[in-house]
């Protein structure tokens, strides 16, 4: 498919390596710029807080591609820039280095950057966040020269820091203002589950409590909490959410909600500018709705169908969302989407860390977790999917084939 188009990618990472992978895949032949303010090529963040942090696989198991592949592939990968701004009138993208690119179609690919936490201290040398392959560098030297680490925030990052700093023998304080980790997204009967998983290796817990301030003579030295408690800490881990980075976007006029908004093509509300992976706000047909996610199945799915959309495909992107977390001997996969549930239904005895639980909303499975059994996502998603009404006793019944209670259609 020759032509003479060229197709720009904002946000050189998971999202829009994949995005550029399915250009060529699907036969694009025109121009590809795929440019990234990051110095190395693009890489997938899920290790950083598990086996690259732990040291146990390098920077080639994260990278998304082989360093030959893009001039294999003619992609033209720009690192180290940063597009500063979007002209989508004349449908140009000016970069860092002076120079500006005109594009036929574009990609806004971003991402996110970690929250602040505006509290005193927490600019002091010694205080970490946790989105970038340095960031990862700097928390596992810290891990391994001091010892001991206080996470501020016990959600997904913070929780698998804590296992990877305990596995590597740092003493580990977690700090939330949840009564346990996890809380906010899995609730507190399966959040117990996680709490206990880290009490058993010895995680300090600090819930229901916020952090006042971090202190320390020119480093960090201690953590105060609520009421003047302190916690003393060698470093500080701060994982308390991410900000989706649509601040390009919002300059160009490009409508943003919580990022930027696009239709079940991953469009924006300017034709022929796409978005995809955590800075996109996407129209999911089955829920009717936009949701902004922050997955890595996300990232890469969004970005090949945007990269099917640019090519002028209209397959809307219909998937379920599905996450994953691995802390210690502990893995997990999470399909569907709850915000809001009636109950949770439990298959399996959760205290043997061998178990399924459901999310049931309205007597239908909302979502599911699948916690070291596997082959069932896709199961669960066939639940999720057919919004049909369950039996919560055949649920939770390990007797019961998942496939059984999925209706026909
Ligand atoms: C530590 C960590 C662990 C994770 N673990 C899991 C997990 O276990 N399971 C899971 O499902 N998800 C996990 N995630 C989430 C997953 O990594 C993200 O959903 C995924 O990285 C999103 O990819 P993306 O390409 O959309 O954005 P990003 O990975 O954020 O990439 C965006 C890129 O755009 C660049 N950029 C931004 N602005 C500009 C600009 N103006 N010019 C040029 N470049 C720019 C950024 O520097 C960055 O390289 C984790 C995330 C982190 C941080």
């Amino acid at each position: 498919m020759p032509t003479s188009q060229t197709f720009v990618i904002v946000g050189a990472s998971l999202a829009g390596a994949k995005a550029a992978e399915e250009l060529r895949r699907a036969g694009f032949g025109g121009r590809i710029v795929l440019i990234g303010e990051e110095a190395v090529r693009p890489y997938e963040r899920p290790p950083l807080s598990k086996a690259y942090l732990q040291g146990a696989a390098g920077f080639d198991k994260a990278a998304v591609h082989d360093e030959s592949w893009y001039t294999d592939h003619d992609v033209d990968l720009l690192v180290s820039t940063a597009v500063i701004s979007i002209d989508t009138g004349t449908a140009t993208v000016a970069l860092s280095t002076g120079e500006s690119v005109r594009y036929d179609r574009l990609l806004i690919a971003t991402g996110c950057s970690p929250r602040k936490l505006s509290v005193p201290g927490s600019d002091l040398p010694g205080v970490h966040y946790l989105r970038t392959i340095e960031d990862s560098d700097a928390i596992r030297q810290a891990i391994a020269a001091n010892g001991h680490i206080v996470i501020i925030g016990a959600g997904w990052i913070g929780t698998e820091v804590a296992a990877s700093a305990r596995l590597a023998g740092a003493e580990v304080d977690l700090v939330d203002m949840a009564s346990s980790p996890l809380e906010a997204s899995l609730g507190p009967e399966i959040a117990a589950v996680y709490r206990d998983i880290h009490l058993e290796h010895s995680v300090r817990m600090h819930m229901n409590t916020t952090v006042e301030a971090i202190r320390g003579a020119g480093v960090v030295e201690e953590v105060v909490l609520a009421g003047g408690n302190t916690v003393p800490a060698a470093a500080v881990v701060i994982g308390v959410g991410a900000a989706p980075r649509a601040e390009l976007a919002l300059a160009a006029g490009i409508e943003v909600e919580d990022g930027i908004a696009t239709d079940q093509f991953m469009e924006t509300s300017v034709p022929g500018v796409y978005a995809a992976g955590d800075v996109a706000c996407t129209y999911y047909p089955f829920y009717g709705t936009r949701i902004r996610l922050e997955h890595w199945d996300a990232a890469i799915n969004q970005g090949k169908a945007a990269a099917r959309s640019m090519l002028g495909e209209q397959e809307p992107y219909d998937r379920i969302p599905y996450l994953y977390s691995d802390q210690y001997d502990v893995g997990m996969e999470y399909t569907g989407y709850a915000r809001t549930w009636d109950r949770v239904v439990v298959r399996g005895d959760a205290s043997s860390r061998e178990f399924i639980a459901f999310w049931i909303k309205d007597g239908r499975v909302a979502a599911g977790m699948n916690v070291n059994i596997w082959d069932v996502a896709d199961r669960i998603e066939s639940l999720v999917r057919s919004r049909q009404p369950v039996k919560e006793s055949r649920l939770a019944d390990p007797s019961e084939d998942l496939t059984s209670l999925v209706p026909e259609t």
